[in-house]
């Protein structure tokens, strides 16, 4: 669990962040996590938490003076660079598409891997921690509308990934981090999971 009061933590940065990094953390916390995007009343109330920690954070770390002695107070005020433990892995929460149990994976950097559900033991392939480029594209089709969205890995490869509907509160904006739980039998996308601040919060999709 990571400490509430962790500041760098609330905006995922590094503690030695600058503050023009710190700044886009916190505006894009704030648009990621606008509590309007999410209708489930549990899902609202985690976004309005993420965005008040953001705020938060922002207060103290947008501020030198400020940002000064909240890090002295991390390094137990000696006046020492504050230890730092090794980056742990981080770890998404994605629901299963057959039965929507959640289990804790290690992002992947936006790659596609083969999940197995410890619910109903399906398998099932998810695309983990891509990047969002541009905005989705709307094509008109014989079938029908598809909404075409760009994803990037780590890497820089490009996967686009077609939805027959998404929910307007998912705007899926550049740069934001996602998760894709695809069907386990069917090339399709079942749930998009936004992740930012320790927290994952997602949407079904088709
Ligand atoms: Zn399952």
């Amino acid at each position: 669990m990571r400490d509430p009061d962790d500041h760098y933590a609330a905006l995922g940065v590094d503690p030695a962040a600058t503050r023009e990094e710190i700044r886009e953390a916190w505006r894009f916390h704030l648009t990621a996590f606008h509590p309007d995007r999410f209708r489930d009343p549990t899902q609202r109330s985690r976004a309005e938490e993420i965005t008040k920690a953001a705020n938060a954070a922002w207060q103290v770390l947008g501020d030198t003076g400020r940002r000064r002695r909240y890090d002295l107070r991390r390094g137990d005020g000696d006046g020492a660079a504050p230890v730092q433990a090794p980056p742990a892995p981080r770890m998404r929460e994605l629901p299963c598409p057959s039965c929507a149990t959640r289990s804790r994976v290690p992002d992947a950097g936006g790659r596609v891997v083969q999940l197995a559900c410890p619910g109903c033991g399906d398998t099932f392939p998810a695309m983990i921690g891509a990047r969002c480029v541009g905005r989705p594209r709307l094509d008109k089709r014989w079938l029908g509308l598809r909404y075409q969205a760009v994803f990037a890995d780590e890497e820089g490869r490009l996967s686009t990934v077609e939805f027959r509907r998404l929910p307007v509160e998912l705007a899926l904006t550049e740069g934001e981090r996602l998760s894709i739980v695809f069907h386990a039998r069917r090339a399709r996308p079942v749930y998009a999971i936004l992740h930012g601040a320790g927290l994952d919060l997602g949407w079904r999709v088709r």
